[in-house]
């Protein structure tokens, strides 16, 4: 592959926020994820890429701890949580926001804002208004019920609940699904403002070759659970590339 990353797992750098070293998960003893090991290191943007089926999923709901690892182990920020379930977790400062958004759908937008995610307890106003002030067309709606904002709103809520806990790893799991691009646009910038301004560091799994391109710093194919290859972003200026790779 073009521009092969100089540390293809992530290990060369210092006290990573995340460390996964060869973990396999799957389903009633079947391993769909594979002796995966990759790090992420503090204030980085690291995309995972892969067809449907490929495991992004099944990876980052094991690092959530939504589902236990037959092998292998998780560290977050130093500590082993490859035993922890998904709240002490949240604890520990990560935030996740599943396919599917998990918001309650017939409570408010402020409402589903005030309830916050699982880290850092409950959300002060501040938070709130941080949530408002990355995504205005949330305030606008604030007083609507979830369910009845579109896709892309709905997406733009459940990351604004979770990045208003101030997570110290951000775990989202295709959040461009079913989105139009203006608004994939609109993510991508407030998860590289906050990776600038905030220094958040963020575990993407995606098949958008755009907002992989405008978000991520590096970037790890998986295929049949492994991760095969990892690459720079700009990679996918390369049209070979991404057939290759992505079959898109
Ligand atoms: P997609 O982009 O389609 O969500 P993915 O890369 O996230 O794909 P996974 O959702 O992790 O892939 O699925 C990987 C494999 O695991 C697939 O073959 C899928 O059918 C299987 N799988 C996923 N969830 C379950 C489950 N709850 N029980 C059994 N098999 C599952």
């Amino acid at each position: 592959m073009d521009s092969p990353s100089s540390s293809p797992d992530g290990f060369d750098g210092a006290a990573p926020v995340l460390r996964i070293e060869g973990i396999s998960s799957g389903y009633g003893g079947i391993s769909i994820v594979r002796e995966v090991s990759l790090a992420v290191e503090r204030g980085e943007v690291l995309a995972v890429m892969g067809r449907n089926g490929a495991g992004k999923t099944t990876l980052v709901d094991s690092v959530a701890g939504l589902l236990p690892v037959s092998a292998g182990s998780i560290d977050l920020e130093g500590h082993d949580v490859t035993s922890l379930d998904a709240s002490a977790r949240a604890r520990l400062g990560l935030g996740y926001v599943p396919q599917g958004r998990g918001i309650f759908a017939r409570l408010s937008v402020e409402e589903n804002l005030r309830m916050g995610s699982t880290i850092g307890g409950r959300p002060e106003r501040a938070d709130i208004e941080r949530a408002f002030d990355w995504f205005p067309i949330l305030k606008e709606r604030r007083r609507q019920r979830a369910g009845t904002l579109s896709g892309g709103e709905q997406q733009m809520l459940a990351i604004g609940r979770v990045m208003a806990g101030s997570p110290t790893l951000l775990l989202l799991d295709e959040p461009s699904e079913g989105i139009q691009p203006s608004i994939v646009q609109m993510i991508a910038e407030v998860i590289t403002r906050q990776n600038r301004e905030a220094g958040l560091t963020v575990l993407l799994v995606e098949q958008n070759v755009d907002l992989v391109y405008l978000a991520a710093d590096r970037c790890g194919v998986m295929n049949k659970g492994s991760i095969e290859a990892w690459f720079v972003p700009d990679s996918l200026t390369d049209p070979q590339t991404v057939r290759r790779y992505l079959a898109l």
